[in-house]
């Protein structure tokens, strides 16, 4: 996610805090004042973010000893209907994994992001209902975002198949998952299987001004029926054309080795289509954001084209960037960026965020990370990857706040028990002194040993999961140098994740 992009000279401590009031806003409030140079963004309404009070509500249900990470190879089948005049989505769902996790695997939990708290007052909702695994009824309940299903006993290296009913009601907002005019923006839209990792299974609490998602790649056949005039970007593919009855046409998308599946509508949206490294890459606009569709287009090209050069081989066929609203400035899903317009942004604005959210396609996309205890592994990479693009690598050179409490590791819920000062010290952190910690070790080793770590990074990671520990790991393999030092210095500590 983008919310800003880089704070530079900003000196130390609270002050950014008065300065940056306002990145985390409410879904309706109006932003403004935003400079055309990349400098900072000023808002005009005061910060209320979802407070997340503690650590403790990071919530790991069980503790795994085992250090697997599954359920394995999740391979999700959906059948959903949307009706554009009520902002209902109904479906059957049909998930099926391999139990990696133990022998007996009596529980599993998935995220029901929709629930969330965010999304209510504006008549958001997620439900489910005939919940079964392996054909039979299994007992469930729901607390918060998480999904209980219990009482299983699901037998270790075999495959499970779990099978649901779900409603959700798309709330009124504008915002990554919700509706406004004819926009539908369809993220964390149904629910999804948790992690079981070394911490036991991850149910953290949904996180509005930045991410909780956490979920292993598998594949996506999708079908979705909805009214004929809806034009649709998704995550993968469309499967031939639409089957049409009536009013109504049923879309077919296929995706592999993702981590989430997306959605974008509006029946007046036209395609802007080009190709590059044989990836084809699509720009969804209305009339209103035409003006920005040309430089969507061209730095969707020139990110793909630069990240696969320095980072690794863009892995899918197909990326779509979606015109929207919100009040953030962009959001990233596989396959899929959602960059928030108004008339005011200049195209510079547009070019980066469009080249931040393209950088989640490597960090967070094929790359992934748990985004709630680790979210500078997906933020400060994106964040790297745009001024890599922006041709503004010198400029990432803050220094970290003077308050030591504040780490590039911290989980979300580190910075947020902190109030409003910790989430300012959030963005700081993460954005602005996250990838200068990344510029300053390109600084240290070169470029061409670097961006050397970097592909060797990828591709032991590629379509699994990274962790501080492992991002650490591979640097120092593939330079053969011990960057301890480094990395302490910068405040990017492996044992906060523990
Ligand atoms: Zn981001």
């Amino acid at each position: 996610m983008t919310n800003k992009r880089q704070l530079r000279k900003w000196v130390t401590g609270f002050a950014i805090a008065a300065l940056t009031t306002g990145l985390a806003l409410p879904a309706q409030a109006k932003q403004e004042g935003y400079s055309s140079s990349k400098a900072a963004y000023k808002f005009t309404q005061p910060v209320k973010v979802q407070q997340l009070a503690s650590k403790n509500l990071a919530k790991k249900v069980s503790v795994n000893d085992d250090k697997v990470m599954g359920p394995a190879d999740p391979s999700y089948k959906m059948d959903v209907k949307y009706d554009s005049k009520t902002h209902k989505l109904t479906g059957k769902m049909n998930v099926s994994f391999k139990n990696n996790v133990k022998d007996n695997l009596s529980e599993l939990y998935f995220n029901l992001w929709g629930k969330a708290d965010f999304f209510k007052d504006n008549g958001g909702s997620m439900d489910v209902s005939d919940i079964r695994v392996n054909g039979k009824k299994a007992e469930s309940d729901v607390k918060d975002t998480a999904l209980h299903i219990k009482n299983l006993s699901l037998v270790k290296n075999r495959t499970a198949t779990v099978t649901m009913n779900f409603t959700v009601n798309f709330p009124e907002q504008q915002d990554r998952f919700g509706w406004y005019g004819d926009t539908v923006s369809m993220g964390n839209w149904f629910p999804i299987l948790s992690v079981y990792d070394e911490e036991g299974w991850n149910v953290d609490p949904y996180y509005n001004a930045g991410e909780s998602f956490y979920s292993l790649t598998g594949n996506f056949d999708v079908k979705v029926t909805t009214d004929r005039k809806q034009v649709i970007a998704a995550t993968g593919t469309e499967e031939g054309k639409p089957a049409m009855d009536g009013e109504l046409a049923t879309h077919h998308y296929k995706a592999e080795n993702v981590r989430d599946f997306a959605m974008e509508m509006n029946p007046t949206y036209k395609i802007l289509s080009s190709k590059v490294n044989g990836v084809k890459v699509n720009v969804y606009y209305d009339d209103k954001y035409a003006k920005y569709a040309a430089s969507l287009l061209e730095s969707g090209k020139d990110s793909i084209k630069l990240y696969s050069e320095k980072f690794g081989k863009y892995p899918w066929p197909e990326l779509d960037v979606v015109s929207m609203e919100g009040w953030f400035g962009g959001m990233e899903y596989p396959q899929l960026v959602m960059i928030s317009l108004n008339e005011k942004r200049s195209q510079e604005w547009v070019k980066s965020v469009n080249a931040h959210e393209i950088g989640h396609q490597w960090f967070y996309g094929i790359i992934g990370d748990n985004e709630y205890d680790e979210p500078w592994l997906d933020e400060s990479f994106a964040s790297y990857a745009a001024a890599l693009y922006d041709n503004s690598l010198d400029e990432l050179n803050v220094p970290p706040l003077s308050d030591t409490y504040y780490h590039v590791s911290s989980k979300v819920s580190d910075f947020t028990a902190k109030g409003d000062p910790g989430i300012s010290a959030y963005y700081y952190m993460i954005y602005d002194y996250g990838s200068t910690t990344l510029n300053d070790l390109r600084l240290e080793l070169g470029d061409e040993a670097f961006y050397k770590a970097m592909k060797a990074y990828f591709k032991e990671k590629k379509f699994g999961i990274s962790t501080t520990k492992d991002f650490i790991s591979a640097m120092e393999r593939s330079t053969k140098q011990d960057l301890s030092p480094f990395f302490r210095d910068h405040r990017v500590f492996p044992s906060d994740q523990n």
